[in-house]
C-alpha cells in the first residue's frame, strides 16, 4: 500500500518509476503471500480516505458502484467504547468500507495505468546499490523470487516500503551509516477472522463498528466492517496475549463475552461465508530514522517499514497515504536534502498515531514502555471525553477527528472542548447504538 501511494507521488517527479514486488500480483481482488493481514478488517479512516480520493479522483466512486459502502465514520458507524456507545450522529466525516484486498486492487489499477510506472513482479530486491564515493544510493540489486540472474535497476531515488520486515537497517549499517534506534512497545494482539453475508438492516442498520471493553479489565475487541459483495468482514481482537480462538464453537462464545451482544447477535444470525482465519501482532515497532546524524543520499524509508502500529486502531494504510503526500510536498524542492527534508515532514505524521496507539496500549499494566510522566492524569481526561462523546456531538466530532489523524490530541484539550468534557452531565447507563440516527426499517444497504 505504501509502495503503490508512493509511486503515485513519484508519478509528478520523475521521468521512470519501477514497483518493484516479490509477488506476483494478482488481476484482480485476491490476497496475495506478501500481505497476510489481507483476510482481516482493514478500517480506512477519514484522514486516508482524504488523501486516495485526492490522488485517484473517482476511484471512491468506482468501490462505491461495486457495492463498498460510503458513510459517515460516526453517524454510519457503532462504537462502543469504556462502556457506553458513542453519540451516533452525522460528524461530516466521511469514508468507506471496503476488503483491503478490493482497495488495494483498485490503487494498483490506477497506478498501473500511469503512464510513467512500471511494476516488475515476482521480483525481489535484494538491496541498495551504493557510490561510496558520492555518499549516493545509485540503484536497486533485485533478483527473481527463484533467485536467479541477479540484475541491478539504477535510480536517482530508492524507496523501502517492503513493510514491517523491512532490511533498511541491516542495508544501512552494512553501507556505514549505522542503523536507526529502534522502539517497540509489545502489545501481543491476536485477530481471528470470518467473514458472513450482510443483509440489509443487519447491525443496527450500520456499516460497521468497533466493540471494545475497557482496559485493563478487559482485553477484547471486535472490530467489524461491511464489504464490497454484500459481506461483513467480523474480526475478533484480544490483546496481551488474549488471542481469540479459531475453533468455531469458542470463536462465537469469544464474541459473546464482548461487552455488548450486538455482534454476537450478528454473528449468530448472518450466515458465514468462509472459515476462520487468525494473524498475531506482536509489538508496536517504530524506527527512529529522522534520528540518524547521516543518511545516503537518493534513499528513503516509508510505511510499514518505519512505524508498524497495534492494527486495532486502524491507521496504517491511512498514515502511509499522509506520508505518500509529504513525499509528494518535499519533492516539489528537487533531490538535494530530501531525506532530511521527509524525514521532518513525516516525524509528526508518525508521531501522534504512535501517541494514540501505544497510550491506549499501556493502560494494560503487562505492556512494558516509558509511560510518559502525567500519563495517568490524560488518561483519565480521556475517559471523561468518551463518556462526554457519548451525548455531546461537539466534543464527540473532536474526538472521532483525532482519532481519524485529521485533527492533533491537543485539540481534544481545547478550552471549548475541555469545558464541555467537565460541565457536561452524563447519565448513567449504555447509552443506545442508534445515537441520533432514526433506527427505521431496514434501510437500502449503503
Ligand atoms: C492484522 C492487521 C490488520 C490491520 N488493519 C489495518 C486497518 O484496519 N487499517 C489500516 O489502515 N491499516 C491496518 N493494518 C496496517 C496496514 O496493513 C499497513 O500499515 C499498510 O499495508 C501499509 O504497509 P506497507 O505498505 O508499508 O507494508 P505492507 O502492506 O506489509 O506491504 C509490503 C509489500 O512489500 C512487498 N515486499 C516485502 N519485501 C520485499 C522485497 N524484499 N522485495 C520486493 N517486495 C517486497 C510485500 O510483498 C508487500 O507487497 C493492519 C495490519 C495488520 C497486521
Amino acid at each position: 500500500m505504501s509502495g503503490l501511494l508512493a509511486a503515485r507521488a513519484l508519478s509528478d517527479h520523475f521521468e521512470r518509476i519501477t514497483v518493484v514486488e516479490r509477488d506476483v500480483l494478482p488481476e484482480s481482488e485476491e490476497a496475495r503471500k506478501g500481505v497476510p493481514q489481507s483476510a482481516h478488517a482493514h478500517g480506512l479512516l477519514a484522514s486516508g480516505y482524504r488523501a486516495m480520493d485526492a490522488y485517484f479522483p473517482g476511484m471512491m466512486d468506482e468501490l462505491g458502484a461495486r457495492g463498498a459502502p460510503r458513510g459517515d465514520v460516526v453517524g454510519d458507524f457503532l462504537w462502543f467504547q469504556y462502556g457506553r456507545w458513542k453519540l451516533r450522529h452525522d460528524a461530516g466525516l466521511r469514508g468507506i468500507t471496503v476488503s483491503r484486498p478490493c482497495l488495494e486492487a483498485a490503487i494498483r489499477q490506477r497506478v498501473k495505468a500511469l503512464p510513467n510506472v512500471t511494476f516488475l513482479e515476482g521480483a525481489e530486491g535484494v538491496r541498495p546499490t551504493f557510490d561510496a564515493a558520492t555518499g549516493r544510493v545509485t540503484g536497486l540489486a533485485v533478483r527473481p523470487r527463484d533467485r536467479s540472474a541477479q540484475q541491478t535497476l539504477d535510480a536517482d531515488l530508492v524507496i523501502d516500503a517492503t513493510g514491517r520486515g523491512s532490511q533498511s537497517p541491516k542495508w544501512l549499517e552494512e553501507l556505514g551509516y549505522g542503523q536507526p534506534k529502534e522502539i517497540s512497545v509489545r502489545v501481543n494482539v491476536g485477530y481471528a477472522t470470518r467473514i458472513f453475508a450482510r443483509t440489509a438492516g443487519d447491525f443496527f442498520n450500520s456499516i460497521g463498528g468497533i466493540i471494545s471493553g475497557t482496559p485493563p479489565a478487559s482485553t477484547r475487541y471486535a472490530a467489524v466492517l461491511a464489504a464490497e459483495r454484500d459481506r461483513w468482514v467480523v474480526t475478533l481482537v484480544g490483546t496481551v496475549g488474549d488471542y481469540p480462538p479459531t475453533n468455531e464453537e469458542a470463536w462465537g462464545a469469544f464474541a459473546a463475552s464482548l461487552p455488548v451482544p450486538a455482534v454476537h447477535q450478528l454473528v449468530t444470525s448472518a450466515r458465514p461465508l468462509t472459515d476462520i482465519v487468525s494473524f498475531r501482532f506482536p509489538a508496536n515497532q517504530r524506527r527512529l530514522y529522522e534520528r540518524m546524524p547521516r543518511f545516503p543520499a537518493g534513499y528513503l524509508v516509508m510505511g510499514d517499514a518505519v512505524c508498524s502500529f497495534n492494527p486495532i486502531y486502524g491507521q496504517g494504510m491511512s498514515v502511509a497515504a499522509t506520508e505518500a503526500k509529504a513525499l509528494d510536498d518535499c519533492l516539489a524542492m528537487g533531490l538535494d536534502g530530501l531525506s532530511q527534508r521527509f524525514y521532518a515532514r513525516a516525524r509528526p505524521i508518525v508521531d501522534i498515531p504512535w501517541a494514540i496507539a501505544t497510550g491506549e496500549d499501556l493502560r494494560f499494566p503487562q505492556v512494558e514502555g516509558p509511560r510518559p510522566p502525567g500519563s495517568a492524569l490524560v488518561n483519565r481526561y480521556l475517559e471523561r471525553v468518551h463518556a462526554v462523546a457519548s451525548q455531546d456531538p461537539v466534543v464527540c466530532r473532536k474526538f472521532f477527528e483525532v482519532l481519524n489523524l485529521l485533527a492533533a490530541p491537543s485539540s481534544l484539550m481545547s478550552p471549548r472542548i475541555a469545558w464541555q468534557v467537565f460541565s457536561r452531565s452524563v447519565p448513567k447507563g449504555e447509552g443506545s447504538p442508534w445515537g441520533l440516527m432514526r433506527p427505521g426499517p431496514a434501510g437500502p444497504i449503503k
